[in-house]
């Protein structure tokens, strides 16, 4: 078990395993932005990674990215991280993109639980918002569900002037389909602050407007995950909500993760340029106990909180450090 310097259990790590991504997110940013192969961790320093980390208490691994469907030895990835001692559970986060493609592969894998990017139910507005094609992910959405993904959860941002429009939209799929729709406050990575001011919705807007259009009931358990959102059941459905507000409201008091960078840096948190190279280590010869001693040093520099209220440039874009 890992508690941090402020009494947090850590037990929860994000592998970002490219930074490549097919879409252009406006809020994110690259569509093919890459860093060379060489510079990119290899699969089995990834795997050792997790064996040393699941050796120390973590548990739950969310591979992401970049797009992670976008690096073809994804499917191995899975399949020899399900069978690390102490991994419980293994998800992902991906645009949805290739999920027809890789998803019964990927299941078969040991892959159960998969988080879906989707900002609009517009095709012409999915577009304008992602640079993407609509059809290919709603395919991926129904591929998932016909073959028993559990949870699936839709990742979406309300922008204001751009999409808030759609979040009862968004409530109702989650309940025709049975499954999650988790609303994310945008964070203001990579745009100048203006841009963002006008932009950025707090979600308690969102979740006041939803709550006098729907039945809310406050959820707990294994449905919910390991992560910052708060959750509501649609009373009398399948389906539910998430919020996650990480500027109005803030969870950095429970925040339980690390992030592993595509090129191998260590990160305790999201919005800090906090990292520690591991890839050198790697590469280098160092030990098992020598990396587990970086590891508790980047857990022991986690901070407090994060600084989004604070304007300033990011050395990573959100695609490089793993959403
Ligand atoms: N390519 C994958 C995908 O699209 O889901 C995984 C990586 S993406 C960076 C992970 C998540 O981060 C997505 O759900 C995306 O909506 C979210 N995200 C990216 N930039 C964001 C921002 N500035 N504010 C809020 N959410 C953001």
């Amino acid at each position: 078990m890992v508690i941090d310097n402020y009494g947090r259990l850590i037990n929860y790590l994000r592998l970002s395993i490219t930074d490549h991504c097919n879409l252009s997110c406006l809020y994110c940013r690259p569509k093919i932005n890459k860093k060379a192969r060489c510079q990119i961790l290899r699969l089995e320093e990834i795997i050792r990674l997790v064996r040393l980390t699941a050796g120390m208490g973590i548990k739950h691994y969310r591979i992401t990215g970049g797009e992670p469907l976008f690096r073809r030895e994804v499917v191995y990835l899975v399949r020899e991280l399900n069978q690390i001692k102490g991994v419980e559970e293994i998800s992902m986060t991906t645009n949805g993109v290739r999920l027809a493609q890789f998803g019964r592969e990927l299941k078969e894998a040991g892959l159960r639980r998969i988080n879906i990017s989707l900002d609009s139910l517009r095709p012409d507005r999915y577009r304008q918002i992602t640079g993407g094609d609509f059809s290919r992910v709603w395919e991926g959405i129904d591929e998932a569900i016909n073959l028993g993904f559990s949870p699936i959860k839709i990742n979406m941002v309300p922008m204001k002037g751009i999409n808030e429009d759609e979040v009862e939209a968004f409530v109702r799929l989650a309940i025709e389909k049975g499954l999650g729709v988790r609303f994310i406050e945008f964070m203001p990575f990579n745009q100048d602050r203006a841009a963002w001011n006008k932009l950025h919705l707090p979600i308690g807007v969102v979740q006041d407007r939803l709550s006098r259009l729907f039945n809310l009931k406050p959820l707990n358990g294994s449905i919910t995950g390991n992560g910052p959102a708060e959750y509501y059941q649609i009373e009398g459905t399948a389906g539910f909500i998430g919020f996650i507000a990480p500027l109005s409201r803030g969870f950095c008091h429970r925040c339980n993760r690390l992030r592993l960078t595509p090129d191998g840096k260590l990160r305790p948190c999201l919005e800090r340029d906090i990292e520690i190279d591991l890839k050198s280590p790697l590469r280098n010869g160092y030990s098992d106990e020598e990396i587990k001693e970086l590891i508790r040093k980047t857990i022991r520099e986690k901070p407090h909180d994060h600084h989004f209220h604070e304007e300033r440039t990011y050395q990573r874009a959100m695609s490089a450090i793993g959403g």
